[in-house]
């Protein structure tokens, strides 16, 4: 039997632009050595790192997407993540869009901290800043690195799970923006959109549903079903909603950093091979 050998396409990955720990450049030589053929820089509400990611993957001769990861809040309250892919930069629309995006992020940090602060974490503002690569991008991630090098916590994961999570002492609700704008200025800017994580949303299963819906009837194109956050449980079901609605199928790891990232760049296993790929798009 003859063997498949699929491209290795990593379409989910974050840098210091938003809230990964590597610099542009060291994320696509890491990529490339571990064999990536086509990466895409996905950070969140934020294009800043593509130019230094695409001169370093030219150079390297290796694939390179344009990528952004934008935050949409939706339905009751629930925060979505639609992962955009091949836009471009220069669009203004997109750009104008994800600053406003951006400008919230001081406020609700300041936010965070004083919620923080009531529980007998101080200084988080301030020490979050420290983390965050992009002043403009200060998030719970970098939260969560302070409240590890305080002492608070073992690790990011357990900062999140006592602080950070949804309806926990730190968490502070915020209007994103909406899914008809993120696929509105992903497809203007040339893209193509893509649920990122499903398996991650605490949401029911109607609920997913009705959100899968409603990206279709907006035009969304893809799905992620191969995810670093995804379970075994979360590809089938991903797999199972790509085929049902019609989606192609995307495989990002959502890299963030060694040593916090569960899966590696380029090390997801592959799509199953009756759904089509979303790179199909791309290349
Ligand atoms: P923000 O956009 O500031 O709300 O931060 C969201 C980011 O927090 C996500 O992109 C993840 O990187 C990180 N995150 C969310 N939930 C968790 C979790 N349970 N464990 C680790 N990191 C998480
Ligand atoms: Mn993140
Ligand atoms: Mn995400
Ligand atoms: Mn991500």
């Amino acid at each position: 039997m003859a063997t498949k050998n699929p491209l290795n396409a990593d379409l989910h990955s974050h840098s210091i632009m938003s809230d990964g720990l590597l610099k542009p450049a060291e994320l696509v030589q890491r990529a490339h050595a571990h064999g990536v053929d086509l990466l895409a820089l996905t950070d969140h509400d934020e294009l800043a790192g593509l130019d230094e990611a695409r001169a370093t993957a030219d150079a390297l001769g290796m694939c390179f997407v344009n990528g952004v990861e934008i935050s949409v809040s939706w339905g009751r309250d629930h925060t979505i993540h639609i992962v955009g892919l091949g836009v471009d930069p220069d669009y203004a629309v997109l750009d104008v869009g994800l600053a406003q995006l951006r400008g919230g992020r001081d406020a609700r940090a300041r936010q965070m901290a004083a919620e923080l602060d009531k529980v007998g974490i101080h200084g988080a503002y301030e020490g979050a800043l420290r983390f965050a690569g992009n002043p403009a991008m200060v998030g719970r991630s970098h939260f969560a690195r302070y409240i590890v090098e305080a002492g608070h916590a073992r690790d990011v994961k357990s900062v999140f799970d006592h602080w950070l999570a949804k309806d926990k002492p730190g968490y502070v609700p915020h209007q994103w923006t909406s899914l008809s704008n993120a696929l509105d200025w992903i497809h203007r800017a040339g893209g193509v959109a893509v649920v990122a994580h499903p398996g991650r949303y605490r949401i029911t299963r109607k609920e997913l549903r009705s959100l899968l819906a409603e990206f279709c009837d907006l035009g969304g194109e893809g799905i992620e079903v191969l995810s670093g956050s995804h379970s075994a449980e979360d590809v089938a079901a991903s797999a199972r909603h790509a085929r049902e609605f019609g989606l192609l199928a995307s495989r990002g790891s959502d890299f963030h950093g060694p040593g916090e990232s569960r899966v590696d760049l380029g090390r997801l296993p592959a799509l199953p091979e009756d759904l089509s790929p979303i790179w199909q798009k791309l290349v």
